[in-house]
């Protein structure tokens, strides 16, 4: 029960009014001791709970500084919590809001691939939680719109994955700029010798909670996988989602920012409504499609790892790995993005010959092996260009199942970017929000680092 959490009356009423009856796991483990001023190294995967776990106690131990005061001076930047990506803070204190909307408590959001000046004037008023990403919260610092000499708690959430995208260094500048006396809470959905260094020099006798078993998969996942040649990926893919309905929405992985984008323009083609989020798209353009998906538009979401940190869709059915994950790890954060808050879900990994070395990786970290079925192609082995029977009109594949030409004209075209993600593609990889900015971006940290 959350009431016997010791958590102030308002801070249970926006419990309340979310429909939260239990605490999670997590939040059983990790709250008790947050609100006893202890550090915190919790090992737990999105869709744990994990946000309001370290949330709630946040906003209890920060409740004697509430204010309703103008004054900025009444409030200064108290708590500070990290995130890797745009779309995970975006998301983090989306969830600060809803948990403070009865407590005098303000809080924003900076991140990087907007303009920094849009962000002053919230920064300027003054916020007690600050939720940033570690790049965007340099140049604030460097910029002297922010102080950091006030913070009382800070937090690293997805620690892991600020590492694997290269933070360490911007996270060791921040830590140089607080308080030495602080709490400090580090959240973790996998656990690495890097994690635990990270813990040693950050955290002070930390306690570790954890909810999940080291490096497994969230067991309400069925997870399988299927042997597809490299050239039928695509036809599976589109079969696999024609199947289920186009009602039934799935979030596809790629490894790059190409593929993610190729893949959504392909399956518009075939008449299955997608978009794509990965790095190179505006944030603006990232919320149009994330927006989309949730509102039930688009029925596939096709992303990158470092994109879909922190996407929180409720009751998503599918996640399907187009392509596996370098990193084995990603493959956890994946198959996450389902089965979430108790809610059953699917990974299906589309895996072709060159992959199998990766998919090995997979079943070391999650110890189990997975049975190797081939997938059923409906289309004969690709013909030479030249015999290649023209496609149909696209929408009239909609909602055929079954057999298809064997190949496709379009596949032999060059990549053309689908409208909303024109903008994205029109411009290289870096910074491409930040055209002025491209050869030194190239040369130096992006604002914000994304795949
Ligand atoms: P997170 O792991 O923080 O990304 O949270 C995953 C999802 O679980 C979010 O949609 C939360 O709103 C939801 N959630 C968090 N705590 C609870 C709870 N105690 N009961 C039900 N749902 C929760």
């Amino acid at each position: 029960m959350f009431s016997s959490l010791n958590l102030d009356a308002q801070i249970l009423r926006a419990i309340e009014e979310e429909g939260y009856t239990e605490p999670t796991p997590i939040q059983a483990q990790a709250i008790p001791h947050v609100l006893a001023g202890r550090d915190l190294m919790a090992m737990a995967q999105t869709g744990t709970g994990k946000t309001a776990a370290f949330t709630l106690p946040l906003l209890q131990r920060l409740l004697p500084h509430a204010s309703t005061s103008t004054s900025p001076a009444r409030h200064p930047i108290r708590a500070l919590i990290l995130a890797p990506t745009r779309e995970l803070a975006i998301q983090v204190e989306k969830s600060v809001e809803t948990y403070s909307r009865h407590v005098a408590l303000r809080s924003t959001v900076v991140f990087g691939g907007i303009d920094i000046k849009t962000q002053k004037p919230a920064l300027a008023k003054g916020v007690e939680i600050l939720v940033a990403t570690p790049g965007r919260l340099l140049d604030h610092v460097e910029s002297r719109n922010l102080m950091l000499n006030q913070v009382q708690i800070l937090i690293l959430d997805e620690a892991d994955r600020m590492l694997d995208m290269g933070f360490m260094p911007d996270l060791k500048r921040i830590l140089t700029l607080l308080p030495k006396q602080r709490q400090t809470l580090l959240f973790s959905a996998t656990f690495s010798d890097d994690i635990k260094k990270l813990a040693q020099d950050f955290l002070a006798n930390p306690i570790t909670v954890e909810a999940e078993r080291r490096n497994t998969a969230a067991e309400t996942v069925t997870q399988s996988v299927l042997m597809v040649d490299h050239d039928n990926k695509f036809d599976v893919l589109a079969d696999l989602i024609r199947s289920r309905g186009l009602g039934s929405q799935v979030l596809v992985f790629t490894r790059t920012k190409l593929t993610a984008a190729q893949l959504a323009r392909k399956l518009e083609r075939v008449g299955i409504p997608s978009d794509a989020i990965h790095g190179d798209k505006t944030q603006q353009e990232r919320i149009n499609a994330l927006d989309a998906f949730k509102a039930n538009k688009i029925t596939a979401l096709v992303a990158t790892d470092v994109a879909a940190r922190g996407l929180d869709i409720d009751q998503l059915p599918l996640v399907v790995n187009y392509e596996l994950p370098t990193n084995a790890e990603d493959y956890v954060h994946r198959i996450g993005r389902t089965g979430r808050a108790g809610a059953s879900g699917e990974a299906i990994s589309l895996v072709d010959g060159e992959e199998e070395r990766r998919l090995v990786e997979i079943e070391k970290l999650l110890k189990r092996e997975f049975p190797r079925e081939r997938a059923a192609v409906s289309v004969a082995p690709r013909a030479a260009p030249s015999h290649r029977p023209a496609r149909a009109a696209a929408p009239s594949h909609a909602h055929t199942h079954g057999k298809k030409p064997a190949a496709d004209d379009w596949f032999m075209k060059p990549y053309v970017p689908s409208p909303s993600a024109t903008k994205a593609e029109e411009q290289p990889a870096f910074c491409q929000d930040k055209p002025k900015k491209q050869l030194a971006a190239l040369l130096c940290r992006p604002p914000e680092k994304s795949q």
